[in-house]
């Protein structure tokens, strides 16, 4: 009666299984009686994903674990669902909860650094009761166990971080940006996340950049939903393809297929051109892989990290183009002699899990000594 899909024979190594939570068969713990864990609770406008940890590292899942959020209900109704996502992923690794140290969540942002939902609410908790919400206390108050917060792009940024250097890991510093409909990431520091003083460290995406060998000279300033012009979010998101770069190439290319869609439908094919080397996606992508870079720039002046990861939709396109638009990044990121012997680019792959392993992660370096 072993599951062995539920059994992590390495750490970091990917399943792609999309599996919704219901009753299968358990595995069999093998586990000694020193042995603890920590489960990862990652909290998304529809479902919860969950996962196991154990004090050695390995992920006791390997796939999607999901139940609904029930976000859209309010938080008392979302805080039940995040216990019952906790109870399950017990059940189904066959872990006691007498084992559980911790508990690590993350949610979208924008939240402070201890699980404040921000007193204006945001995209996901948009009902009056969610704001100014403290969803981990909550939480640690309904479990009896100590739950560690993160927003969802710092989690998976850390565990970018962890799957990059694997071992390593606690020694090592990475920037991690990934793409999707905004720009998310984070920056690690020997292995842990810097949340800074009010949790808004890493917020990359809203980290204005140079423009100059970025736009065209008769391109208008990018707006970001955040109220800045020529943020990295406002050029290298999906929302920056549909509000600023589309609108703008496709008056250089009137008579581009595109031309006829919805601009958030064209916005949405264009990766499938890219990947067929049309003119208009490159020069698109060519932007948004070049912001990336002057985004790097800062971060090799700043904090000067020995990986810079890429991470989001690009990565999952056809090989040739994402390795494409990684060689633009680094092209564009300006590290001096000293750095580009010492630092490496990646892309990390598979973050579909980035947010319950993450958070599962940040959990075990809080129970384990400095
Ligand atoms: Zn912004």
């Amino acid at each position: 009666m072993t599951n062995r899909r539920a059994i992590r024979p390495h750490p970091y190594h990917e399943g792609r299984n999309r599996t919704y939570a219901q009753p299968v068969d358990q595995a069999e713990p093998v586990r000694t009686p020193a042995s603890w864990v920590v489960v990862g609770l990652d909290n998304g406008g529809t479902s919860n994903n969950a996962t196991v940890l154990d004090a050695t590292g390995q992920f006791l899942v390997d796939h999607l674990v999901e139940n609904p959020s029930l976000v859209q209900e309010g938080p008392e109704s979302a805080v039940d669902a995040l216990a019952d996502a906790f109870r399950n992923i017990l059940e189904l690794t066959s872990t006691p909860i007498t084992l559980v140290r911790a508990v690590g969540l993350d949610t979208p942002g924008p939240a402070s650094a201890t699980g404040v939902i921000s007193s204006k609410g945001s995209t996901n908790f948009n009902q009056v009761s969610w704001h100014g919400f403290d969803i981990r206390g909550a939480l640690e108050g309904k479990l009896g166990l100590p739950v560690i917060y993160n927003n969802d792009a710092n989690a998976a940024a850390l565990y970018a971080h962890h799957r990059h250097f694997g071992a390593e890991a606690m020694k090592r510093s990475s920037v991690a940006a990934i793409v999707g409909t905004g720009l998310g990431g984070g920056v690690v520091e020997s292995g842990r996340v810097v949340s800074g003083a009010a949790g808004m460290a890493g917020e990359l995406g809203h980290v204005q950049i140079p423009l100059h060998g970025v736009l065209e000279s008769d391109q208008p300033m990018p707006a970001c939903n955040c109220g800045f012009e020529g943020d990295v979010e406002s050029v290298a998101s999906l929302t920056g393809i549909k509000n600023n770069l589309l609108p703008y190439w496709l008056s250089r290319f009137p008579d581009h297929p595109l031309a006829a869609e919805p601009i958030g439908k064209a916005a949405k094919l264009l990766r499938g051109y890219g990947e067929k080397e049309d003119p208009l996606a490159l020069a698109v992508f060519g932007q948004q892989a070049r912001a990336i870079g002057k985004l790097f720039t800062i971060a090799a002046n700043f904090t000067d990290p020995d990986a810079y990861l890429l991470g989001g939709g690009v990565v999952e396109a056809a090989p040739h183009f994402r390795q494409w638009f990684l060689n633009t990044v680094r092209e564009a990121t300006e590290l001096r002699r000293e750095q580009q012997a010492v630092a490496s680019f990646a892309l990390v792959a598979d973050l579909d899990m980035a947010g319950a392993r993450g958070a599962a992660v940040a959990a075990l370096e809080q129970m384990q000594p400095r």
